[in-house]
């Protein structure tokens, strides 16, 4: 910080002159009142400057936990400028020990994951708004028609491009559904701490970068602390993510995320492969090729031997 040595040097410069005025001047009011400002002054500056230095040996302090960490890398998507967090609200609730919003970028305040600029207009659209969406979308997709040489109005197309809105507003279903209602209160206190895993949860997602799908296949793994949530709802949560476009670190991570917060279990793992078909079918035409995620957090980041019991147990042996 180059203002604090500056500050110093400021302050001491104030002191050496004050300290001159003092043995100079007699005591006269003015030169008084003078000093009595000066040393206003200078109380309010040291406390600021020893509040900001307490301010720093806090934040060098708290040693950042590697799970806020990962929270924080999390990406960045666009979001909706009404979703964003409102602190102020945090504190006040927080005072009156009303349930505050989740801190965690996975979930918001009513149970939406995630949701871009467009989700809420989606979310709460009238059955004339939805029309009209879908004659827009037809629109669209008329025009890709036109535009890859094809031509619209054959027999063959003419329902393609409702077909395609109404799959495509099927394939992104995900941003709309609410946690809550996915959970559905499938919560049960049961005493167990032992590793709970279901595998071969088949995905099917959009990659955001070409909307074309990518394809496979999740673990999921958590060790409970004495709650463990209905084993169903688990897929259910992946399906949420995969059906919106997505990245598949970012589908592994928001997973592992949301269960995380909505369990609290003492870790999750995650693991995804899956194989992309805009590597598949374009590009470099590798067709064998399967890309691996994972996402582990709690005590499988913290446990070596948790984490590889997990990863030998879905077939992984990573060591
Ligand atoms: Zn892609």
């Amino acid at each position: 910080m180059p203002q604090l040595p500056g500050a110093e040097v400021a302050s001491a410069k104030k002191q050496k002159r004050s300290h001159e005025n003092a043995s100079v001047s007699g005591s006269s009011t003015s030169d008084e009142s003078t000093r009595e400002r000066k040393r206003k002054r200078k109380e309010k500056k040291n406390g600021t400057k020893s509040d900001r230095a307490s301010e720093l040996v806090n934040v060098n302090g708290h040693r950042r936990s590697a799970f806020e960490e990962r929270r924080n890398s999390l990406g960045k998507a666009a979001r909706d400028p009404r979703d964003e967090p409102s602190y102020k609200k945090r504190i006040t609730a927080a005072g009156q020990g009303i349930k505050v919003r989740s801190p965690s970028p996975v979930i918001d305040e009513d149970g939406l994951s995630r949701p871009g600029r467009g989700t809420r207009d989606r979310r709460e659209e009238t059955a004339e708004q939805a029309e009209e969406r879908l004659v827009k979308m037809r629109g669209a997709v008329r025009t890709i028609l036109e535009c890859v040489g094809e031509d619209p109005d054959r027999e063959g197309l003419l329902d393609t491009p409702s077909r395609y809105a109404k799959a495509l507003l099927f394939l992104t279903k995900g941003y709309q559904v609410n946690v809550a209602d996915v959970v559905n209160g499938a919560l049960f206190h049961e005493g167990h701490n032992e590793m709970v895993i279901v595998k071969d949860i088949e995905i099917h997602s959009l990659c955001e970068h070409h909307m074309v799908p990518f394809i496979g296949k999740m673990h999921i793994g958590y060790i409970p602390s004495d709650t463990v949530i209905g084993l169903s709802k688990l897929p259910r949560i992946a399906e949420m993510y995969a059906r919106r476009l997505q990245i598949q670190e970012r589908l592994t991570k928001e997973v592992a995320h949301a269960i995380m917060e909505i369990l609290k279990p003492q870790g999750v793992a995650v693991v995804m492969e899956s194989s992309h078909l805009c590597m598949v079918m374009r590009g470099v035409e590798k067709t064998a090729t399967s890309t691996i995620t994972s996402c582990v957090l709690g005590c499988f980041e913290r446990k070596s031997k948790t984490r590889n019991e997990f990863f030998s147990l879905v077939g992984l042996n990573k060591s």
